[in-house]
């Protein structure tokens, strides 16, 4: 019960404005409910075990999307409706790859969303740890080869830049096809899977995901002397997938056209449970707009929930509900998206103007009782960015991010991964800054 001592900071807070001092008893009252909660977590359990990963175009997201409506409704949101969807429908197939030469060993990998396939192809294998190290070999070294991005973890936005270009990289070199090493700081032998983007003015070569484990080894095995690789995949893109982002909403009582989107992404990659990545995020989304509808608080401005779809390999949801919305974006009030896992959150991260960061810095003071009050800047992830692109302030969720990462786009991304404790944190923070920009008296933008 760590949590108690912290809220009795929100009677004592000082040098916070009058409006503010009004949010902070239904500040504690939501975070209260959120910690007593148990409902948004056996919820996630539910869309884990029973539907499991939700890759765009997969019957389980079919279903997800049947499911969510339900238990939108069920947790008494007004609205539920879903939003149609069209994008490239990527079917992963069969894959395989070994080392042939100059040892014989299985290699665990992934196909990349949006890889061709290959029925069969065996070739050298060049390893780089840099796109630097690659030009340096130019053409000469790498035609006719299959090079190995051995790339070390810098990050997640520094490294994920070889899987996302790295295929049309290598292959504008002459490569025939591509492997990434999973981007990940830490690993117990899975590949990482992810999209990849090919260039227009390069040939589409077959890429998979090794795991950091096979990619070391290829790599020591390279230093010694020729190796190579045999690679089949199956892997193909066929027809459109349709799809839908599914709403649900507290309708405003002042204001009801003026809407705070809450929301996260319904798919997920086809591996693991897509519990992290991000069915947290569309369930404490969820049980955030249940627990203000449960404590009986209609807020001045209607909370849209939304769950959004395509995020991992398209973005075809965002783009979606952008258009849906038309011209009702200008009241559009804020948007907040939760995409980084249920760790324990430390704020949120803003996109926006200055004199709305200084505001949301000020309102934070109704999290220090979790600690989730620091507001930066830099917030929104991809689902909320047509929206951030046409003015409307967007908020990311932010943890400690410890070991996202770890469980990213891999077969390790299962509940167990998710602590009740935090996800009810996350929860108290998307419903107490939800309520809060949905009734406070002033407008962000
Ligand atoms: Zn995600």
């Amino acid at each position: 019960m760590k949590w108690v001592a912290g809220l009795v900071a929100f009677g004592v807070v000082v040098g916070a404005g009058e409006t503010l001092n009004a949010y902070r008893e239904i500040s504690h009252r939501i975070v209260a409910a959120a910690m007593a909660d148990e409902e948004g977590y056996a919820r996630l359990a539910e869309l884990c075990d029973r539907i499991g990963n939700r890759l765009s175009g997969s019957e389980a997201l079919e279903r997800a999307v049947v499911w969510s409506q339900a238990q939108m409704k069920e947790a008494g949101l007004e609205n539920v409706t879903a939003i149609p969807v069209k994008a490239p429908h990527w079917v992963r197939g069969r894959e395989a790859a070994s080392i042939v030469a100059p040892v014989e060993r299985k290699l665990n990998i992934l196909g990349l969303g949006g890889s061709v396939g290959t029925a069969g192809v065996t070739a050298e294998v060049v390893a780089v740890q840099s796109f630097d190290e690659l030009d340096r070999l130019g053409r000469k070294g790498v035609a006719g080869r299959i090079v190995l991005y051995n790339a070390p973890y810098r990050g997640y936005g520094n490294t994920v830049a070889y899987r996302m270009a790295g295929p049309s990289h290598a292959a504008r070199l002459g490569a025939v096809a591509a492997l990434v090493r999973s981007v990940t700081p830490a690993s117990l032998a899975t590949p990482h899977t992810g999209t990849l983007e090919y260039d227009a003015d390069a040939p589409e070569i077959p890429a998979a995901s090794v795991t950091v484990e096979d990619a070391e080894t290829i790599a020591r095995l390279c230093a010694k002397g020729e190796v190579k690789v045999h690679l089949e995949m199956d892997d193909r893109t066929a027809g459109e997938a349709e799809l839908a982002d599914v709403i649900g909403e507290i309708r405003g009582v002042e204001f009801p056209e003026e809407v705070v989107v809450i929301g996260g992404h319904l798919d997920s990659w086809d591996v693991g449970q897509g519990a992290q990545d991000d069915g947290v995020g569309v369930m404490a989304a969820l049980e955030a707009a249940s627990l203000i509808h449960k404590l009986g608080l209609r807020p001045r401005r209607t909370i849209r929930v939304v769950f959004f779809t395509n995020e991992e390999n398209g973005g075809a949801g965002a783009e979606a509900y952008r258009e849906w919305i038309g011209g009702r974006i200008r009241t559009h009030v804020a948007a907040i998206e939760m995409d980084g896992g249920a760790e324990r959150p430390v704020g949120f991260g803003f996109t926006g103007t200055a004199a709305g960061l200084s505001r949301l810095q000020e309102a934070g003071v109704l999290l220090d009782g979790i600690h989730a009050e620091t507001v930066g800047t830099g917030g929104g992830g991809a689902d909320i960015a047509p929206l951030i692109r046409d003015g409307v302030p967007g908020l990311g969720l932010r943890t400690v991010g410890t070991h996202y990462f770890d469980w990213h786009h891999s077969a390790a991304d299962t509940l167990d991964k998710v602590d009740p404790y935090n996800f009810k944190l996350n929860v108290a923070a998307l419903a107490v800054m939800g309520y809060w920009l949905a009734d406070e008296p002033g407008r962000l933008n």
